[in-house]
């Protein structure tokens, strides 16, 4: 018996997904340097004259300015001319027609120095400056042919501005290329990865490209979560998990507190002074991933009186009942069978591991997705498929019959390439009674 695995392997599952994130290792500006004093290279984005660009600068600039809380201040200190580079740490400036790779927008690099600023828990270096470079290539629009039948395949120089801007002020990316990005408030940020043509959707900065600047330079919540069963937040459904807001965001400026616990269950509001925000007890009865939010309410002269401000912790509570494998196969002709997985998938991550046994022999384990097996002779085999993830484990076996030709005549029900000339052999596989689920 030969084995023969296709290359289709189970992608790993991250289950840690996105939310805003610092620049590494992370940056701000002091409130000290307000206003950030910017300057703007003296020509004109393709599709766009000079004027245009500058102006739509302001307004992507007063985009993070206008972030509740934020106590961010700009102000255009002047032209230069237009030599793009990321070389500037002494002064914060837009440039266009860089010569980037091809296929990027634009692209930022923030300058920092040695000293150290604190904001909401966290350490950070003192930014200087910022330079932005638009790259050449890229046809840009104003607001109001992005997205009008007259965009012509233009890029929104807004959204774009105001997303490398966000790099200057110390914001990463909500999602990066390549990572899950279930959540859609990530996907509609400013700060996604990456833009479209036409597309206008990211021209403002959402809840979570505001709460990524309050993080960085206003009010800011945060909280823990732990199962105590497993120390962690995956486990087995039902899970009780144990949220937390850790003492320094137990402070004056905040009058109280809400807790969604993503499942459909009623708010829980307490107030600032409720003992349960040392520890508040929600059990997921059905497995599941699940975000939770904490959203603080509270009173701060600084951001104009009322505000709220929220965290969320996506896919921080994975909740999973034991996997249910299953799998059929496809007769590939030449004594070849194609696995097909048909295991539900159940929720996002609850599947982490699929292994294939043939006869019982562990030495012959594949922990490929869909394996292909090449028999060799006649017989009745035994397959075994194991699936495993955080709610624990389950095998389901399936006897596969391969048959000589002459046997059972020639059977015009087989599928799959011809194999007669073999020898007289033929596999008769993936004909209905063959196969059977056994656990
Ligand atoms: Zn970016």
């Amino acid at each position: 018996m030969r084995l023969k695995a296709l290359t289709i392997l189970l992608p790993l599952l991250a289950v840690w997904l996105c939310g805003f994130k610092f620049i590494q290792p992370p940056r701000k500006w002091n409130e000290a340097d307000m206003p950030i004093e910017y300057y703007v290279g003296e020509d004109s984005p393709a599709g766009m004259t000079e004027d245009e660009a500058r102006e739509i600068l302001v307004d992507s600039h007063a985009n993070w300015a206008n972030v509740d809380c934020s106590p961010l201040r700009f102000e255009r200190a002047g032209t230069i001319p237009n030599e793009p580079t990321f070389g500037r740490s002494d002064r914060t400036q837009v440039t266009f027609q860089g010569n980037l790779e091809s296929g990027v927008l634009a692209a930022a690099v923030t300058h920092a120095s040695s000293n150290v600023l604190e904001q909401n828990g966290n350490t950070f270096f003192q930014t200087t400056a910022y330079n932005i470079i638009f790259n050449s290539g890229p046809a840009w629009g104003t607001p109001e042919y992005i997205g009008s039948p007259d965009c012509f395949g233009r890029y929104s120089y807004l959204s774009t501005s105001t997303h490398e801007i966000g790099h200057g002020l110390g914001l990463g990316h909500s999602c990066d290329d390549g990572e899950p990005c279930p959540d859609p408030i990530k996907r509609n940020a400013t700060m996604y990865w990456s833009g479209q043509r036409c597309e206008d959707d990211r021209d403002d900065p959402n809840e979570d490209d505001a709460a990524g600047i309050n993080s960085i330079y206003g009010v800011a919540v945060d909280f823990d979560v732990v199962s105590p069963e497993t120390s962690g937040t995956v486990g087995t459904a039902p899970m009780t998990v144990v949220v937390s807001v850790p003492d320094e965001f137990q402070i004056d400026r905040f009058l109280a507190f809400e807790w969604n616990f993503g499942d459909g269950s009623d708010l829980v509001m307490l107030d600032a002074d409720d003992p349960a925000l040392d520890g508040l007890e929600h059990t997921y009865t059905e497995e599941g991933q699940y975000t939770i939010t904490l959203t603080a309410f509270g009173d701060d002269e600084s951001c104009g009186g009322e505000f709220e401000t929220f965290k969320r912790q996506v896919g921080a509570v994975l909740a999973c009942s034991p996997p249910q494998p299953s799998a059929e196969f496809v007769n590939e002709g030449d004594f070849t069978v194609q696995m097909v997985n048909t295991s539900p998938l159940g929720a996002f991550g609850c599947t982490t591991e699929y292994e294939w046994i043939l006869d019982g022999d562990e030495s012959t384990s594949l922990s490929t997705y869909e394996p292909q097996y090449v028999f060799e002779s006649a017989g009745t085999h035994t397959i075994t498929l194991r699936a495993a993830g955080p709610g624990g484990e389950n095998t389901a076996d399936f006897e596969i019959t391969v048959t000589r030709n002459s046997d059972v005549g020639c059977n015009a029900s087989v599928t799959g390439r011809g194999s007669l000339g073999l020898g007289g052999l033929l596999a008769l596989l993936g004909l209905a009674g063959l196969v059977r689920r056994r656990s």
